[in-house]
This record gives C-alpha cells, sequence and structure tokens, in this order.
C-alpha cells in the first residue's frame, strides 16, 4: 500500500451484489480521517486497522470515504426543513439538558457535540461498537440533507417530526407511554393525557406551543370581561350621577318652590 497518494486512484467495490467503479483522490491520511470522524462500526473497523487491510478493504475505506467527503449540493438560499429539529434541540441545550436525544417511532434522534447533524440510531436493532453492543446506527441528518441510507419508513417519520417536533413527540409519547425527550415512563395522568412530560416540553421550547396558547385565550376573555365590567361600570356612575343632580335639582326647585 503506498504511503502518500494525491493522484487519482480508481477502486472497485462490490455493494449488494453489485460491482461499483470509483475514482478516489484522497490521499490515505485523508481517508484516515475521514474514517476516524465516521459512525459507523465498520469505519471504525477500517480506520482502527488501516495500515493491514486486504486490497479490498482499502477499496472501501476509499469508497466510504469519499463517500462522506462528496461536496454536498447545498442551498443556503433556502430555509433548511429540518430547521425545527434542530431548533428543539438547540433550545435544550440552552437550557442546559444534558441528553440530548428525541424519540420518534422506532428511532432515536441525536445532535452532534456543535449541533450541526442528528445522527439517527435504530430503537430496536444493536450493532457491535467500541463499547460493546450498542443501538445500531441508520445514518444522519444535515440541516440542509437526509441521509440516502436511511430506509424510506425511517426518512417518512424523521420528515414527519421535522414539520412539527412537538406533535411527533406527543404522539411518540401517547404511543410508546414513555417520554420522547427523556425516555422516562409517563406516569403523571396529565402527561399521559398530552403524551410528554411538563419539564421536557419547556426544555425543548415546546412548553408555549400549547399551554401558554390556553393562558393567552384565558387572559384575553379575561381581559374582555374586565373591559365589559369597566364599560358598564362607568354607564352606571354617569347615569348615576346624571339621576342624582337631577334629583338634587329638582329637590333645591322643591325648596325654593316651598
Ligand atoms: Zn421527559
Amino acid at each position: 500500500m503506498p504511503a502518500t497518494i494525491t493522484a487519482t486512484q480508481t477502486f472497485t467495490v462490490t455493494v449488494k451484489g453489485e460491482v461499483v467503479t470509483f475514482t478516489s483522490t484522497l490521499s490515505d491520511s485523508q481517508v484516515l480521517q475521514t474514517l476516524r470522524g465516521m459512525r459507523s462500526s465498520f469505519a471504525q473497523d477500517l480506520a482502527a486497522k488501516f495500515n493491514r487491510l486486504s486490497e479490498k478493504q482499502y477499496a472501501w475505506a476509499h469508497k466510504l470515504a469519499v463517500y462522506n467527503t462528496q461536496p454536498q449540493k447545498v442551498d443556503n438560499t433556502q430555509p433548511s426543513e429540518f430547521e425545527a429539529l434542530f431548533n428543539a434541540f438547540e433550545a435544550a441545550k440552552a437550557k442546559g439538558a444534558k441528553r440530548l436525544t428525541l424519540r420518534f417511532e422506532g428511532i432515536n434522534v441525536k445532535p452532534n457535540r456543535d449541533l450541526t447533524a442528528l445522527w439517527v440510531t435504530s430503537q430496536t436493532e444493536k450493532e457491535q461498537g467500541n463499547y460493546g453492543l450498542q443501538p445500531k446506527y441508520l445514518g444522519k441528518v444535515t440541516r440542509q440533507q437526509i441521509d440516502s441510507r436511511l430506509s424510506d419508513d425511517v426518512q417518512q417519520t424523521i420528515m414527519l417530526a421535522a414539520n412539527d417536533p412537538l406533535n411527533a413527540a406527543i404522539r411518540y409519547g401517547k404511543v410508546s407511554g414513555e417520554c420522547s425527550c427523556c425516555g422516562r415512563e409517563l406516569t403523571d395522568p396529565q402527561s399521559i393525557e398530552r403524551g410528554i412530560g411538563p419539564i421536557c416540553a419547556t426544555k425543548f421550547g415546546w412548553w408555549c406551543n400549547w399551554d401558554c396558547r390556553r393562558w393567552l385565550a384565558l387572559s384575553a376573555c379575561t381581559s374582555l370581561i374586565y373591559c365589559l365590567i369597566d364599560v358598564s361600570c362607568i354607564i352606571i356612575c354617569v347615569n348615576s350621577w346624571l339621576f342624582m343632580r337631577e334629583f338634587v335639582t329638582n329637590s333645591w326647585i322643591r325648596e325654593l318652590s316651598v
């Protein structure tokens, strides 16, 4: 295996029975660095024994690195489809939440440290990782893109969650009986009814979405009632004053005329 290569290399790998030929301009150190930054256990394995890779494995190392470093077509002028999901994590992080994970149908979504990507793992499938058995990594979501490795079902779940994170979390809570944010079983009757724990909902910046609305509606009604009372008070006052004036004037007139 050559030590440093910056020229274009051509590789062939077999992906699910299909022969794929691709070119790589990455140097070994670039490949190694990219592999180390990837979450999949396959990439981690390749990185761990990088100097002892077979030809086939070496081709795969390049395949993974090339796939991972390909410039992604990102249109920054478009509002991100997944913004609401990232915002929820940002709100929770800002409020000091320690475990940033949201649970949706069959998957767990967790942001990376700088909140530029969300890692999606399976709730049911496990894989062998560096620290033993861990939830199987399925793919990632960036602000602009969703990983094509994610199955259609998972992609749809994420899209639904990104459209309306609170409702997706509530749906999950009602179906699974556990809070989408912390994974704890919902025991409080009000939380069961809502499908989410109040502290978690507040942490993720969602409290206002339903309770504030109700509170605002309530205070608007109260203000209206007070206004009406005020108006009737003014009318009553003016009327009484007019009546009193009339009464006093009349009695004076009566007194004078006596
Ligand atoms: Zn919770």
